[in-house]
C-alpha cells in the first residue's frame, strides 16, 4: 500500500517574552523524532500584551498545547477553559493541554522534580528544606507535599514573599494533603546568612536564582558543615548543570540532582501530556547536555 502523503505537522511551543534562550526546543525536537512523530515545537517571543492574541491564534492554529514561561505563567490563566489540580493549588501554568478542544493549563515544573526525585529515594514521610520563595519553590513544595513529604522549612530572603508561601502551604496545600489522610508541617525561617541545616532534613533543594549562569562562581549561603551526607541536595539551576551547590555536596558525599533533571522531568510530562505517549529522557538530557556542556 503506497502511504499517505501528510504534509501537516502537529505543533507545540513556548510562549516567553524574553524567550530566545530558553532551550526547550532543542530539547523536545529529538524525542519528537525519537517517537516517530513529525511535530513541531516551536520557540514564540510573545509580549504581554499580546499574550491573548497568542492564546487565541494557537486556538486558530490548532495547537496541541504549549509552555508557558516567564512572564506569562499566570497572567495565561485568564485565557484558558480550565485548569488542573496543581495548576489551581499554584496559580500558575507553565503547560497548555489540548484536551478535546479546550485549553486546559496544567504545572509540570514541580511533578518534574518529584519525578527525578523518585530516582533516588520515596517522598513518602520526607522532610523538606526549601531555599527560596519563588516559582520554583512554590511548584516543588506543592508536588512533593502531595507526593507524600510530611515537613517543609521554607527559607527565603525576603520575609514578605517567605510569609505568603507559608500561608499557601499552610493553608490550600495543607487542605489537600489532608484530603489524602496526611498531615504537613511548615515552618518559616527568614535567610540570614549562611543557613544551617536541621538535624534529620531528608531533601535540600536551591530553588533560588543564585548560580544560573553567568553567574556561576555565586554561592548559595549555607553552612555545608551542617549538612549530612545522608541529606539528599537537589539544585533547580539547569545551567550549568554542576552548580558549586552540586558540586560541593558531592563532594562530601551526599546524593545529588541537579537542575537538568528537573527540566528533563517537565518536559517529559509535557510530552506525555500533549502527544499520549512517554518520550525516551535519556534522548531529551543528551540533546541540553550537548547545549550545556
Ligand atoms: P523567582 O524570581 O520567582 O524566585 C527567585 C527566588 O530566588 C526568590 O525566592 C529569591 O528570593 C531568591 N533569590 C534570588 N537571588 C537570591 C540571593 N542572592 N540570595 C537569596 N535568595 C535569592 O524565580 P523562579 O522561582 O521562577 O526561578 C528560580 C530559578 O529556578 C531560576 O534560576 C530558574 O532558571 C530555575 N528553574 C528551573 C527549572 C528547571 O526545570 N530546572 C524550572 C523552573 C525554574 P527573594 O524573595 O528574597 O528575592
Amino acid at each position: 500500500m503506497p502511504q499517505e502523503l501528510n504534509f501537516k505537522q502537529e505543533l507545540t511551543g513556548c510562549f516567553g517574552y524574553p524567550v530566545s534562550e530558553n532551550p526547550t526546543q532543542a530539547m523536545v525536537e529529538p524525542a519528537f523524532r525519537s517517537m516517530g512523530l513529525d511535530w513541531r515545537y516551536l520557540t514564540l517571543e510573545v509580549r504581554p500584551e499580546n499574550l491573548g492574541a497568542a492564546v487565541a491564534g494557537a486556538r486558530a492554529f490548532g495547537f496541541r498545547g504549549f509552555n508557558c514561561t516567564i512572564p506569562h505563567k499566570v497572567a495565561v490563566i485568564q485565557f484558558l477553559d480550565g485548569l488542573g489540580d496543581s495548576a489551581s493549588l499554584m496559580g500558575a501554568v507553565n503547560c497548555v493541554v489540548n484536551r478535546n478542544g479546550k485549553f486546559i493549563g496544567e504545572n509540570t515544573d514541580g511533578k518534574g522534580f518529584v519525578s527525578s526525585f523518585r530516582k533516588l529515594a520515596d517522598p513518602s514521610g520526607k522532610s523538606l528544606v526549601l531555599l527560596g520563595a519563588g516559582g520554583a519553590a512554590r511548584a516543588i513544595g506543592v508536588e512533593m507535599a502531595l507526593a507524600g513529604c510530611t515537613q517543609i522549612t521554607l527559607v527565603n530572603r525576603d520575609e514578605k514573599r517567605g510569609r505568603e508561601l507559608e500561608t499557601l502551604f499552610r493553608g490550600r496545600l495543607r487542605d489537600a494533603v489532608k484530603t489524602q489522610g496526611r498531615d504537613l508541617a511548615i515552618t518559616y525561617v527568614p535567610w540570614q546568612g549562611n543557613f544551617r541545616v536541621p538535624d534529620g532534613t531528608n531533601i535540600l533543594v536551591n530553588a533560588t536564582s543564585i548560580g544560573l549562569y553567568p553567574d556561576v562562581d555565586a554561592r548559595v549561603p549555607v553552612a555545608m558543615e551542617s549538612l549530612s551526607v545522608e541529606t539528599i541536595v537537589a539544585d533547580v539551576i539547569p545551567n550549568p548543570p554542576t552548580t558549586r551547590l552540586i558540586h560541593e555536596a558531592r563532594a562530601k558525599g551526599c546524593r545529588v540532582i541537579d537542575g537538568l533533571s528537573m527540566l528533563v522531568g517537565q518536559g517529559v510530562i509535557g510530552v506525555e501530556y500533549w502527544t499520549g505517549k512517554t518520550p525516551d529522557p535519556e534522548i531529551m538530557r543528551n540533546a541540553l547536555e550537548q547545549i550545556f556542556a
